[in-house]
């Protein structure tokens, strides 16, 4: 990479509005790079610069869009190992999981562009003889794109390519902790041959450089992936200026263990679904609601699993988590593990900060039991690796339970019985519920957002790309 951490804006690299800040790296507190940050003035041009290349990119054939499209991926497609390391180093993730993040995002400009061409759109039955009804999908026009850190390559990957493949035109501003792996998408863009201020990469904090972009008049969407508290921020500027929103928010998934379940393929699952990514998932289960008569015996699987786990340096091949973030997650990580001690639950394993690491970010593998409805790690997101057992009695109370987050964007429940399975599948209120399988498993062309405060909208495949457009209808006469 070439430009790291310069904006993107019209075309040209530019240096922004003078002032910097520093990324550090959670793996061990190296510091990665400078970003140039956007002001106000710098994000306006990047929004004016999109508004004026929207007015011919609107009505680029998709066939146009596709060819540029391929070649980013093709770019892409010979760094995947490079862009592992990078988000192994930014990030913090297993480098396992780096590539795998890296190589299904690579996929997503292609994979965009045949989506577009597969798309459809109804011929409606008119009323009147001489008269035939057809719609097609149009871009939104200018969409401003804010992501967070916890999936830094892939989700302004998933989120640039339908987006552009739409025919919009886009100003996308990446989370301060992650800045400067974005850059190697808009600078593979760039060299695809995408027409100057169709792609735009703007750097800044969120309070300033984001409320800029929401706030604009020439920005007509928002695509934000982030917290359920900012994206309420979010929404509220946003919808000032009547914009289309897509939002992708926080979740506090509940993983319901009936009394039927398969307890060690249920522990073995929940373990791998609470510390992937040492947590930091928004679809990972956060409150595990286990049936009383299975409680005891869950627990201790769960315990054995957490044993298993290999916390540590994320570049060595089989460690199974490194660090978290930064200090203001790991503050709330013990901060929630503290209220739910100081209200009665037991911790059986982990509970702090593991010692020896280059940082203080590293996190034990931890299980906490005798868990209950008024405990912060089941109102809050945590986003830890930390496995809270809810116990309850019986599937009434197990659903009940549930309910008790305001949360609504992945679910689980494990039980031999199809019965049980479907009624939970259908009462539970996520966007995604799966069943005897971890609400982390996903892939890119699934439908994807939340329920209640997890968000509006759906991404993945051909529903990342009908949700930024707008359907028209055509009506022809005959005569
Ligand atoms: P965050 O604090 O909400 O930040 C997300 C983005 O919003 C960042 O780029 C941030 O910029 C920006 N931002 C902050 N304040 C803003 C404002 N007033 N106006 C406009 N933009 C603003 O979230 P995060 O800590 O980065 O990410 C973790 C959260 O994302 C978790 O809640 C997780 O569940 C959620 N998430 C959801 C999904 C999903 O698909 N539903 C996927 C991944 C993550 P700065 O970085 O500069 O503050």
């Amino acid at each position: 990479m070439t430009h790291r951490g310069m904006m993107y804006v019209n075309g040209e690299w530019k240096e922004g509005s003078g002032k910097t800040f520093k990324v550090a790296s959670p793996v061990d507190g190296s510091i990665l790079g400078e970003v140039h940050e956007a002001g106000r003035d710098e994000v306006k041009e990047a929004c004016e610069a999109a508004y004026e290349a929207s007015k011919k990119w609107r009505y680029s054939h998709h066939s146009e869009r596709a060819k540029l499209l391929n070649r980013t991926t093709e770019i892409l497609g010979g760094m995947v190992e490079e862009i592992a390391q990078h988000i192994t180093q930014e990030q913090g993730k297993p480098i396992e999981n780096a590539r795998y993040e890296a190589s299904l995002a690579v996929g997503a400009f292609s994979e965009s562009a045949e989506d577009m061409a597969r798309l459809e759109s109804p011929v409606l039955q008119s009323m009147d003889p001489n008269k035939r009804v057809l719609t097609i999908w149009q871009p939104l026009g200018v969409v401003g794109i804010i992501t967070p850190w916890n999936f830094p390559f892939g989700i302004p990957a998933h989120n640039v390519a339908p987006i552009l493949a739409a025919g919009n035109t886009l100003v996308m501003k990446p989370a301060s902790q992650t800045p400067l792996i974005a850059g190697y998408i808009f600078e593979a863009l760039a060299k695809a041959g995408f027409p100057p201020g169709v792609a735009n990469l703007v750097y800044g904090h969120g309070g300033v450089t984001g409320e800029e972009l929401t706030g604009s008049e020439l920005v007509d969407a928002i695509a934000f992936t982030g917290s359920t508290e900012i994206g309420r921020k979010i929404a509220e500027s946003a919808g000032r200026t009547i914009k289309t929103m897509r939002l992708e928010l926080g979740g506090n998934g509940p993983i319901v263990v009936l009394d039927d379940a398969h307890i060690a393929s249920a522990a073995k699952d929940v373990a791998g679904s609470c510390y992937g990514n040492a947590g930091q998932v928004c679809t990972a289960g956060e409150r595990i609601i286990v049936d009383e008569k299975i409680q005891k015996e869950f627990t201790a699987a769960v315990v054995q699993e957490s044993k298993k786990v290999k916390l540590g340096d994320p570049f060595k091949e089989g460690v199974t988590y490194g660090p978290l973030i930064d200090e203001i997650l790991a503050e709330k990580v013990d901060r929630h593990v503290a209220d739910a001690k100081n209200k009665g639950a037991t911790v059986e394993f982990g509970g702090g900060r593991a010692e020896g690491f280059p940082t203080k970010l590293y996190y034990k593998p931890t299980v906490i039991d005798g868990v209950t409805a008024d405990m912060e790690i089941n109102t809050e997101e945590t986003f830890g690796p930390v496995i809270p057992i809810i116990p309850v009695a019986g599937d009434e109370e197990a659903l009940s339970m549930a309910e008790t987050s305001h949360y609504g964007l992945s679910a689980g429940v494990y039980t031999r019985d199809i019965a049980r399975a479907i009624f939970f599948a259908e009462h539970l209120q996520a966007g995604t519920v799966e069943v005897n399988s971890p609400p982390t498993y996903w892939h890119p062309f699934y439908p994807t957002g939340g329920m209640r405060k997890s968000g509006l909208g759906r991404e993945g495949g051909k529903f990342a790309i009908t949700t930024m457009s707008q359907m028209k209808t055509i009506i022809l006469d005959t005569r």
